[in-house]
């Protein structure tokens, strides 16, 4: 049920993230093709098995769809599933799930326009200290401690790198911080570098891309973020492990 409410979830932000950076409205018009602008039924709108049955076709006009809507629906049903492994039905598990679904449309975004929207970062932030504040997350001064110290440390980042951090990023480490405490951000940061780097220095290797082209540090952040939450206990645990 939890795999199925993550894939419903991840067909909404499919539209959230090709909508929002077009200025587009979300909830109207209906879902249309985007070359053939004809309406989508229900049919074309479940979520992977239509682009399974559709073979990865528009239906009316033949136009492949981009094999990467069917995947970020099964990876929000995939994180909403491995959240309920957590923690059942509760309080817990929807703000995992909410944060898990702003986490992957800021990263849909950066990845397609390298922007990550005001739009999402700023009310998504307020949201993590309001859940805070009433008691679903970390206790309100810690979330008020993690805005502080992921924003800052990105910010700084920002100012002593030139180019590095966009304030996209930095803005998003502030949401971060605010459904993490400073703590489990610092985690989530350590994670997302990490995985940036070993990606970065694969596709430097392949000639994919030269150093000096930036790399969206957006869907990094996302994993470090959701990794956290859900395992962050467990990897530092891990961790100091392996050193006592
Ligand atoms: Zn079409």
């Amino acid at each position: 049920m939890s795999l199925v409410l993550g894939l419903v979830t991840g067909s909404f932000l499919n539209v959230v993230i090709y909508r929002m950076p077009r200025a587009e409205s979300i909830l109207s018009p209906p879902s249309h093709c985007p070359v053939c602008l004809h309406r989508l039924g229900i049919a074309d709108l479940i979520p992977v098995l239509s682009y399974l049955w559709l073979r990865g076709r528009c239906r009316y006009c033949s136009t492949p769809i981009s094999v990467m809507y069917p995947l970020l629906e099964i990876v929000t049903g995939l994180v909403f599933w491995l959240a309920f492994i957590q923690y059942g039905w509760s309080a817990q598990w929807v703000v995992a799930a909410v944060f898990g679904a702003l986490l992957i449309a800021c990263a849909g975004i950066d990845l397609q326009f390298k922007i990550i929207p005001d739009r999402l970062t700023l009310p998504g932030m307020v949201l993590g200290l309001v859940l805070a504040m009433v008691g679903f997350g970390p206790g309100i001064i810690t979330s008020i401690l993690g805005v502080l110290a992921l924003g800052g440390l990105l910010l700084l980042l920002g100012v002593v790198f030139t180019g590095g951090m966009g304030g996209g990023d930095i803005k998003m480490g502030a949401m971060m911080g605010a459904f993490l405490g400073p703590g489990m951000a610092m985690v989530a940061l350590v994670i997302a570098s990490l995985i940036g780097a070993v990606i970065g220095l694969i596709l430097i290797m392949l000639k994919k891309r030269d150093r000096q082209e930036g790399i969206a540090f957006g869907p990094f952040l996302a994993i470090g973020g959701i990794v956290a939450l859900l395992y962050g206990n467990a990897a530092v645990n891990w961790y100091l492990g392996i050193w006592m």
